[in-house]
Protein backbone atom coordinates (compact mmCIF):
# COMPACT_ATOMS: atom_id res chain seq x y z
CA UNK A 1 0.00 0.00 0.00
CA UNK A 2 1.17 3.54 -0.64
CA UNK A 3 0.34 6.82 0.49
CA UNK A 4 0.54 10.02 -0.68
CA UNK A 5 0.60 13.48 1.89
CA UNK A 6 -1.41 15.84 -0.28
CA UNK A 7 -2.07 18.13 2.26
CA UNK A 8 -0.27 18.99 5.85
CA UNK A 9 -1.73 21.87 7.46
CA UNK A 10 -4.76 22.71 9.69
CA UNK A 11 -7.62 24.70 8.86
CA UNK A 12 -5.58 27.95 7.97
CA UNK A 13 -2.89 25.86 5.74
CA UNK A 14 -0.09 27.70 6.06
CA UNK A 15 0.93 30.72 5.01
CA UNK A 16 -3.10 31.48 5.77
CA UNK A 17 -4.88 34.05 4.25
CA UNK A 18 -3.99 37.67 5.66
CA UNK A 19 -1.75 36.23 8.29
CA UNK A 20 1.16 38.60 9.93
CA UNK A 21 2.80 35.46 11.87
CA UNK A 22 6.69 34.53 11.39
CA UNK A 23 6.02 31.06 10.06
CA UNK A 24 3.50 32.35 7.21
CA UNK A 25 5.69 35.13 5.89
CA UNK A 26 8.54 32.84 6.28
CA UNK A 27 6.37 29.82 4.11
CA UNK A 28 5.54 33.06 1.74
CA UNK A 29 9.26 33.74 1.03
CA UNK A 30 10.61 30.33 1.00
CA UNK A 31 7.98 28.07 -0.15
CA UNK A 32 8.84 24.44 -0.28
CA UNK A 33 7.90 21.86 2.49
CA UNK A 34 6.54 25.42 4.31
CA UNK A 35 4.06 25.96 1.90
CA UNK A 36 1.11 22.93 3.70
CA UNK A 37 -2.42 23.00 1.81
CA UNK A 38 -5.78 21.31 4.12
CA UNK A 39 -4.89 18.04 5.78
CA UNK A 40 -5.47 15.69 2.79
CA UNK A 41 -3.88 12.41 1.23
CA UNK A 42 -4.12 9.41 -1.26
CA UNK A 43 -4.16 5.49 -1.02
CA UNK A 44 -2.78 3.67 -3.53
CA UNK A 45 -4.94 5.22 -6.53
CA UNK A 46 -8.27 4.87 -5.46
CA UNK A 47 -8.60 5.90 -1.87
CA UNK A 48 -9.23 9.73 -0.99
CA UNK A 49 -8.94 10.56 2.74
CA UNK A 50 -10.75 13.84 3.41
CA UNK A 51 -11.65 15.82 0.30
CA UNK A 52 -11.06 19.62 1.66
CA UNK A 53 -11.16 23.29 0.14
CA UNK A 54 -7.67 22.74 -1.81
CA UNK A 55 -8.94 19.91 -3.21
CA UNK A 56 -8.29 21.15 -7.03
CA UNK A 57 -4.56 22.71 -6.38
CA UNK A 58 -4.05 19.00 -4.55
CA UNK A 59 -5.42 16.86 -8.03
CA UNK A 60 -3.21 19.40 -10.09
CA UNK A 61 -0.22 19.54 -8.23
CA UNK A 62 0.11 15.92 -7.09
CA UNK A 63 -0.84 14.02 -10.12
CA UNK A 64 -4.31 12.82 -8.82
CA UNK A 65 -6.34 10.89 -11.54
CA UNK A 66 -9.58 11.59 -10.15
CA UNK A 67 -11.07 9.18 -12.64
CA UNK A 68 -9.39 6.21 -10.90
CA UNK A 69 -11.16 7.44 -7.35
CA UNK A 70 -13.48 4.94 -5.64
CA UNK A 71 -13.89 6.61 -2.44
CA UNK A 72 -13.93 9.27 -0.12
CA UNK A 73 -13.41 8.02 3.08
CA UNK A 74 -13.76 11.27 5.50
CA UNK A 75 -12.69 12.25 8.94
CA UNK A 76 -15.57 14.28 9.86
CA UNK A 77 -17.79 17.65 9.00
CA UNK A 78 -15.11 20.60 9.64
CA UNK A 79 -14.71 22.53 6.39
CA UNK A 80 -10.55 22.03 6.30
CA UNK A 81 -10.84 18.52 5.96
CA UNK A 82 -14.52 18.40 3.66
CA UNK A 83 -15.80 20.91 0.57
CA UNK A 84 -18.77 19.72 -0.53
CA UNK A 85 -19.22 22.41 -3.22
CA UNK A 86 -16.49 20.09 -5.15
CA UNK A 87 -19.11 17.31 -5.47
CA UNK A 88 -21.06 19.41 -7.19
CA UNK A 89 -19.37 19.54 -10.32
CA UNK A 90 -19.95 15.91 -11.01
CA UNK A 91 -23.71 16.81 -11.82
CA UNK A 92 -24.31 16.25 -15.96
CA UNK A 93 -24.13 19.04 -17.66
CA UNK A 94 -21.04 20.01 -15.20
CA UNK A 95 -18.91 17.52 -15.95
CA UNK A 96 -19.04 13.93 -17.75
CA UNK A 97 -19.37 11.95 -15.15
CA UNK A 98 -20.44 8.17 -15.79
CA UNK A 99 -19.26 6.02 -12.84
CA UNK A 100 -20.10 6.09 -8.82
CA UNK A 101 -17.83 6.90 -6.16
CA UNK A 102 -18.63 6.27 -2.24
CA UNK A 103 -18.56 8.29 -0.09
CA UNK A 104 -17.44 6.49 3.53
CA UNK A 105 -18.79 9.29 6.33
CA UNK A 106 -20.28 10.04 9.33
CA UNK A 107 -24.10 11.10 9.34
CA UNK A 108 -22.60 15.60 9.85
CA UNK A 109 -20.89 14.90 6.98
CA UNK A 110 -23.94 13.84 4.83
CA UNK A 111 -25.92 16.08 6.55
CA UNK A 112 -23.36 19.31 5.05
CA UNK A 113 -23.50 17.59 1.79
CA UNK A 114 -27.39 17.51 1.65
CA UNK A 115 -27.53 21.15 2.63
CA UNK A 116 -24.78 22.13 -0.27
CA UNK A 117 -27.03 20.44 -2.52
CA UNK A 118 -30.19 22.08 -0.99
CA UNK A 119 -31.62 18.46 -0.08
CA UNK A 120 -34.21 17.77 2.41
CA UNK A 121 -32.91 16.58 5.63
CA UNK A 122 -33.93 12.79 5.10
CA UNK A 123 -32.66 12.50 1.53
CA UNK A 124 -30.34 9.64 0.86
CA UNK A 125 -30.41 9.55 -3.16
CA UNK A 126 -27.29 10.85 -4.87
CA UNK A 127 -27.38 9.69 -7.57
CA UNK A 128 -27.44 12.79 -9.45
CA UNK A 129 -24.03 13.22 -8.50
CA UNK A 130 -22.95 9.33 -8.81
CA UNK A 131 -22.15 9.26 -4.87
CA UNK A 132 -23.43 6.20 -2.99
CA UNK A 133 -23.13 7.36 1.11
CA UNK A 134 -22.67 4.75 3.56
CA UNK A 135 -22.86 5.91 7.28
CA UNK A 136 -19.13 4.34 9.48
CA UNK A 137 -19.37 2.91 12.88
CA UNK A 138 -16.29 3.03 15.71
CA UNK A 139 -15.47 -0.40 15.47
CA UNK A 140 -16.79 -1.76 12.74
CA UNK A 141 -14.70 -2.44 9.72
CA UNK A 142 -15.49 -1.94 6.40
CA UNK A 143 -14.15 -3.99 3.27
CA UNK A 144 -13.87 -2.51 -0.14
CA UNK A 145 -11.87 -3.28 -2.81
CA UNK A 146 -9.23 -5.11 -0.76
CA UNK A 147 -9.06 -2.09 1.48
CA UNK A 148 -10.24 -2.61 5.32
CA UNK A 149 -11.29 0.79 6.79
CA UNK A 150 -11.49 0.60 10.60
CA UNK A 151 -13.27 3.95 12.31
CA UNK A 152 -11.64 4.64 15.52
CA UNK A 153 -13.81 7.41 17.73
CA UNK A 154 -11.53 10.54 17.56
CA UNK A 155 -11.37 12.99 20.58
CA UNK A 156 -12.46 15.91 18.39
CA UNK A 157 -15.70 17.89 17.09
CA UNK A 158 -17.95 16.50 19.77
CA UNK A 159 -21.16 17.61 18.34
CA UNK A 160 -20.41 14.80 15.59
CA UNK A 161 -19.05 11.11 15.81
CA UNK A 162 -15.21 11.89 13.95
CA UNK A 163 -12.97 8.98 13.32
CA UNK A 164 -9.86 8.79 12.78
CA UNK A 165 -8.54 5.03 10.81
CA UNK A 166 -6.77 2.18 10.89
CA UNK A 167 -6.53 1.26 6.62
CA UNK A 168 -4.91 -2.35 5.72
CA UNK A 169 -4.67 -3.70 2.90
CA UNK A 170 -2.55 -7.10 1.74
CA UNK A 171 -1.61 -7.82 5.46
CA UNK A 172 0.14 -3.77 5.74
CA UNK A 173 -1.80 -0.72 8.25
CA UNK A 174 -1.23 2.37 8.00
CA UNK A 175 -2.77 4.62 10.68
CA UNK A 176 -4.01 8.22 9.89
CA UNK A 177 -5.00 10.11 13.33
CA UNK A 178 -6.45 13.03 12.77
CA UNK A 179 -8.06 15.38 13.67
CA UNK A 180 -7.90 13.68 17.19
CA UNK A 181 -7.04 14.75 21.04
CA UNK A 182 -4.85 12.08 22.81
CA UNK A 183 -7.60 9.30 22.27
CA UNK A 184 -9.72 7.71 25.02
CA UNK A 185 -9.77 3.93 26.18
CA UNK A 186 -12.11 2.70 23.86
CA UNK A 187 -9.95 3.99 20.63
CA UNK A 188 -6.85 2.28 22.33
CA UNK A 189 -8.70 -0.80 22.86
CA UNK A 190 -9.25 -0.67 19.32
CA UNK A 191 -5.84 0.03 18.37
CA UNK A 192 -4.19 -2.53 20.62
CA UNK A 193 -5.81 -5.25 18.27
CA UNK A 194 -4.02 -3.49 15.37
CA UNK A 195 -0.24 -4.08 13.98
CA UNK A 196 0.58 -0.57 12.49
CA UNK A 197 3.39 -0.71 10.03
CA UNK A 198 3.52 3.35 9.14
CA UNK A 199 1.33 6.09 11.56
CA UNK A 200 0.70 9.91 10.99
CA UNK A 201 -0.33 11.74 13.81
CA UNK A 202 -2.53 15.26 14.56
CA UNK A 203 0.11 17.77 15.33
CA UNK A 204 -2.03 20.86 15.27
CA UNK A 205 -0.12 22.54 18.28
CA UNK A 206 3.30 21.63 16.64
CA UNK A 207 6.69 22.66 19.29
CA UNK A 208 5.04 25.74 20.49
CA UNK A 209 6.21 26.51 24.45
CA UNK A 210 2.08 27.20 24.99
CA UNK A 211 0.35 24.56 22.39
CA UNK A 212 3.31 21.36 22.51
CA UNK A 213 0.94 19.72 25.23
CA UNK A 214 -2.16 20.49 23.09
CA UNK A 215 -4.26 16.59 24.10
CA UNK A 216 -8.15 17.98 23.95
CA UNK A 217 -9.20 18.09 20.09
CA UNK A 218 -5.54 18.03 18.50
CA UNK A 219 -2.37 17.22 19.60
CA UNK A 220 0.92 19.27 20.04
CA UNK A 221 4.34 17.81 19.43
CA UNK A 222 5.16 16.17 23.48
CA UNK A 223 1.73 14.64 22.63
CA UNK A 224 2.23 12.88 19.57
CA UNK A 225 5.80 11.48 21.68
CA UNK A 226 3.26 10.07 24.12
CA UNK A 227 1.26 8.57 21.37
CA UNK A 228 3.89 6.71 19.70
CA UNK A 229 5.24 5.55 23.39
CA UNK A 230 2.05 4.04 24.25
CA UNK A 231 1.86 2.20 20.64
CA UNK A 232 5.44 1.03 21.21
CA UNK A 233 4.07 0.03 25.01
CA UNK A 234 0.85 -1.80 23.94
CA UNK A 235 2.72 -3.21 20.62
CA UNK A 236 1.10 -1.64 18.14
CA UNK A 237 4.16 -0.27 16.42
CA UNK A 238 8.05 -1.49 17.13
CA UNK A 239 10.99 0.94 17.43
CA UNK A 240 11.43 0.65 13.78
CA UNK A 241 7.83 1.70 12.52
CA UNK A 242 7.81 5.12 10.55
CA UNK A 243 5.67 7.64 12.65
CA UNK A 244 4.97 11.03 11.45
CA UNK A 245 3.59 13.92 12.77
CA UNK A 246 0.79 16.05 10.42
CA UNK A 247 -1.64 18.61 10.27
CA UNK A 248 0.03 21.63 11.63
CA UNK A 249 -1.67 25.24 12.81
CA UNK A 250 0.44 28.05 11.72
CA UNK A 251 0.10 29.23 15.11
CA UNK A 252 2.79 27.29 16.07
CA UNK A 253 4.83 28.65 14.56
CA UNK A 254 7.30 26.38 13.74
CA UNK A 255 8.92 25.88 10.05
CA UNK A 256 9.38 22.57 9.09
CA UNK A 257 13.32 22.61 9.66
CA UNK A 258 12.35 23.62 13.68
CA UNK A 259 9.49 20.84 13.40
CA UNK A 260 12.20 18.32 12.48
CA UNK A 261 14.74 19.45 15.06
CA UNK A 262 12.16 18.58 17.77
CA UNK A 263 10.66 15.81 17.04
CA UNK A 264 13.42 13.71 14.94
CA UNK A 265 15.73 13.23 18.32
CA UNK A 266 12.36 11.52 19.60
CA UNK A 267 11.68 8.83 17.07
CA UNK A 268 8.76 10.93 15.40
CA UNK A 269 9.33 12.38 11.39
CA UNK A 270 7.64 15.51 9.60
CA UNK A 271 4.61 15.19 6.86
CA UNK A 272 4.93 17.90 3.92
CA UNK A 273 2.95 18.01 1.31
CA UNK A 274 3.75 15.36 -1.56
CA UNK A 275 5.34 13.37 1.01
CA UNK A 276 5.09 9.54 -0.86
CA UNK A 277 5.12 6.70 1.46
CA UNK A 278 5.05 3.12 1.21
CA UNK A 279 3.08 1.39 3.71
ZN1 LIG B 1 -8.42 19.82 10.72
ZN1 LIG C 1 0.38 32.75 10.34
ZN1 LIG D 1 -11.46 19.30 12.71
Amino acid sequence: MKVKVLGSAAAEAMPALWCECSVCQHALQHGGKDLRRRTCYLIDEDTLVDYGPDIYWQVNAFNVDLLKIRRLVMTHSHSDHFSPVELHWRRRGYSVVSSDIDLYSNEAVVDKLRASLGLEAEHQDFSHIFLKSHILEAGREVLADGLHILPIPAKHAPTEKPYFFVFTRQGRSLLIANDTGFPEAEAWELLSGCKIDLALLDCCGGAHPKHKHMREGHMGAETNIEFRLKMLELGIIDEKTPVYANHFSHNCLNTHEELCQYLNPQGILVAYDGLELQV
